[in-house]
């Protein structure tokens, strides 16, 4: 890891936190009269809540929906497989017995890792489980158009991961959904003194999908395409009551002990993310890579860097440490973007001309620099399902 110039901030001409490695591009940053980032503070006022008090809280809304749920399920839960779903799945039903129905809006990019901990979720849990998947068609003309739209690759999955809960909440009449990290954790959008408390069924389309599904309408997307990405109504939740919950906002949340503890109870894999160096991050996806080169190339940091500076507030990594971690993995061209070039039929030309465009002002003119990755990834970058289908037609080698 060693380098003959020590590394430092990818773009010194940004402004970055002066705790951490987030620069001044990320999406609502706000810094205090110190320089220091409202994630930071919020790390920093984590360390200070009375989470017994909180997690009374946590216990009797619990406790409320199990008593009014009569022989209806507690609580859905939107799971994807991952480490925080699975301990989610863990907290709900051995710590309170709660009996949920479990969701997930599959992206259909599952990756083989993330496959086998999705089942092994279910198997370790005995809950009842939904799964929505758009087609492949569907998702490979959306993910062409997300680029252009929204500056990343991932508005379906945006998109869906906000509304394929909520229409299951509505439509089998279960008030409560539980998430599992706070808004506060990392995001920067909330502190831990001031949560995201109050429900807002347009949360995900604000903060991630950005555009709704009748503005992603194209010459070969129709709305009918779209229709299964729509919230429901707001008539529709209220008169289910729908309310969501995060548990990082009553619990203690700590990312490395939960996957220490994941993995070791209930079999929980990581595997290797392209662009990050955690390997428990979106380990259900193959295209976090893609996506998070769009974040690189429109604002100058990516996913090494959100990681990094989550270790420098946990007193995981020095900022030294953090930006030798962000000088060796961010820049890499991600083997991913070959899929969605091929999904897509874009040349890697439009794909960066068009992310030419949706660059922030700070690095108008700026050279951001894409290396050539020198190892493979070690799982292949192909969507789970379509491994096993040609596994089957080809015979197993
Ligand atoms: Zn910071």
């Amino acid at each position: 890891m060693s380098s003959p110039t020590p590394a430092g901030k990818p773009f010194p001409h940004l402004r970055y936190c002066v705790r951490c490695c987030i620069p001044e591009t990320q999406e609502g940053i706000v810094f205090d009269e110190l320089g220091v980032c409202q994630a930071c503070q919020s790390a920093e006022q984590k360390i200070h809540i009375d989470w017994t008090e909180r997690e009374q809280d946590l216990r009797q809304t619990l406790e409320a929906a199990k008593a009014s749920a009569g022989n209806n399920y507690d609580c859905i839960i939107p799971i994807s497989g991952g480490k925080d779903s699975t301990f989610q799945l863990h907290v709900l039903t051995k710590v309170y017995g709660m009996k949920p129905l479990a969701v997930t809006f599959s992206h259909n990019w599952y990756s083989e890792t993330g496959w086998y901990n999705l089942q092994n979720s279910l198997e370790q849990f005995n809950v009842d489980h939904i799964m929505f998947t758009p087609n492949r068609s569907l998702i490979n003309r959306i993910a062409k158009h997300s680029l252009a739209g929204i500056g990343d690759s991932c508005w379906h999955c945006h998109a869906g991961v906000g509304s394929f809960p909520l229409q299951a909440a509505v439509r089998f009449n279960i008030p409560l959904l539980v998430w599992g990290e706070s808004i506060a954790e990392s995001s920067g959008r909330a502190s831990y003194k001031n949560p995201v408390r109050k429900f807002d069924r347009e949360y995900f389309t604000k903060v991630s999908a950005k555009l709704r599904p009748d503005q992603m309408v194209r010459e070969d997307l129709s709305e009918r395409d779209l229709y299964p990405f729509n919230v429901p109504s707001a008539e529709d939740c209220e008169r289910v009551g729908v309310y969501g919950i995060h548990l990082g906002d009553y619990i203690f949340w700590d990312d490395e002990r939960q996957t220490e503890f994941v993995r070791d109870v209930y079999g929980w894999r990581e595997t290797q993310i392209e662009g990050s160096y955690k390997r428990y991050k979106s380990a259900e996806c193959i295209m976090p890579g893609v996506h998070d080169l769009t974040c690189y190339m429109k604002r100058g940091y990516g996913r090494a860097t959100f990681h990094a500076s989550v270790d420098v507030r946990a007193g995981l990594l020095s900022r030294d440490e953090a930006w030798q971690l962000i000088g060796d993995t961010e820049s890499k061209r991600p083997e991913g973007l070959d899929y969605y070039l091929k999904i897509t039929g874009m040349s890697e030309e439009e794909f960066l001309s068009i992310m030419e465009g949706h660059k922030r002002p700070e690095l108008k003119n700026v050279v951001i620099p894409i290396h050539p990755k020198t190892e493979p990834n070690e799982e292949r970058i192909l969507p789970y399902p379509q491994q096993l289908i040609e596994k089957f037609r080809n015979g197993d080698k």
